[in-house]
């Protein structure tokens, strides 16, 4: 896919003010510094279509950015924790929630895992989460050129096998470097190929 115009619609905190058009949506989500401002702006070259920054947690509004007029991508905030009756579990802001079980043309969220981390509970159990809203996504690898092509391997492989054990399947994945590219057809073409379908 070429990407011919990139553009910021609009900014909410209510899913249901969010934009009406009837065109698939696939959104972005992930721990703060997971790198997905980044990867953002690499995927759309633009330098600063989604805001980076070293700090956590800046993004704090379901962001749509209408994509070749074809498609809207999500730059969503990103998810925590809470200590809720003494038992830790994820969450995120109640609007966030509204916005996966209310958003009838989201087709795919892209769940940011930072490629050098062993799996984490609250990527887990916010997948989980996911699985059970019947929600499809897909993995994401960032920051793939922090770690030799050997560690690398190595840590994908074995965050994979980790995820065999909550999932049957694993969900499809891209292993991706905002630094080198590395990725990004690979991306876009399934982006392509789901507004095909
Ligand atoms: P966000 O909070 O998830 O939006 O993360 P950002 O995109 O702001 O990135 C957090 C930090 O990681 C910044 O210092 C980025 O420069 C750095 N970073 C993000 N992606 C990559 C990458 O692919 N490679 C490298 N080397 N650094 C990255």
């Amino acid at each position: 896919m070429k990407i011919k115009s990139a553009d910021f619609v609009m900014s909410n905190s209510n899913v249901t003010n969010a934009p009406k058009d009837r065109i698939p949506e696939y959104a972005f989500i992930g721990r703060s510094n997971v790198g997905k401002s980044s990867l953002i702006n690499m995927l759309m070259q633009r330098k600063d279509l989604a805001k980076t920054s070293g700090k956590p947690g800046k993004t704090q509004l379901i962001n749509h950015f209408k994509i070749n007029n074809e498609w809207f991508l999500v730059d969503l905030p990103g998810y925590g924790y809470a200590q809720i009756s003494k038992k830790k579990r994820v969450i995120f802001q109640y609007f966030i929630e509204n916005y996966f079980k209310e958003r009838e043309q989201l087709v795919c969220t892209f769940v940011l895992i930072d490629s050098r981390h062993d799996p984490q509970k609250i990527d887990l159990d916010f997948m989980q989460f996911l699985g059970e809203n019947q929600i499809p996504f897909c993995i994401v690898f960032t920051k793939a050129d922090k770690l030799s092509s050997s560690k690398l391997n190595k840590q994908i492989t074995s965050y994979k096998k980790k995820l065999l054990q909550h999932w049957e399947t694993l969900p499809t994945s891209f292993l991706t470097s905002s630094s080198t590219n590395l990725g990004r057809k690979e991306f876009l073409d399934f982006i392509d190929g789901v507004n095909q379908d």
